[in-house]
């Protein structure tokens, strides 16, 4: 990650910590665990997966209901950086509904989802 988006991910990071609500979410001993044997390598790969076949299309299954709130890191990451449905992805991100994500916002989403759990991860 170069200089400028490691500042907009910390910006983004710094905002969403603020919100009450994003702020609540953590990783448990169960999540932590999860992490532990498979590797954050990966858990990234994980994350491209779900981001791309439950966020990216132009109009996702079940929008709004498609993340469970535990039992996989990305998936209480994805709640607590606002990438979790197309709605909170518009609210935080000013990504609009109704359009396919482009690769170069998957890659966004993903490293956000990342720098989350990286830091809640230590
Ligand atoms: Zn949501």
């Amino acid at each position: 990650m170069n200089e400028t988006a490691r500042k907009i991910i910390e910006t983004k990071l710094d905002s969403l910590s603020k919100s009450k609500f994003r702020n609540s979410f953590y990783l448990r001993k169960k999540e932590k665990e999860y992490i532990d044997k498979n590797g954050l390598d990966k858990i990234k790969e994980h994350a491209y997966d779900f981001i791309r076949k439950k966020l990216a299309p132009q109009f996702p299954l079940n929008d709004g209901a498609q993340t469970p709130m535990r039992n996989h890191p990305v998936f209480v990451a994805q709640h607590a950086t606002g990438t979790c449905c197309r709605g909170c992805l518009e609210k935080w991100h000013k990504i609009p509904i109704g359009v396919e994500l482009t690769d170069s916002q998957v890659n966004f989403v993903v490293t956000l989802i990342m720098e989350w759990i990286k830091r809640k991860y230590k």
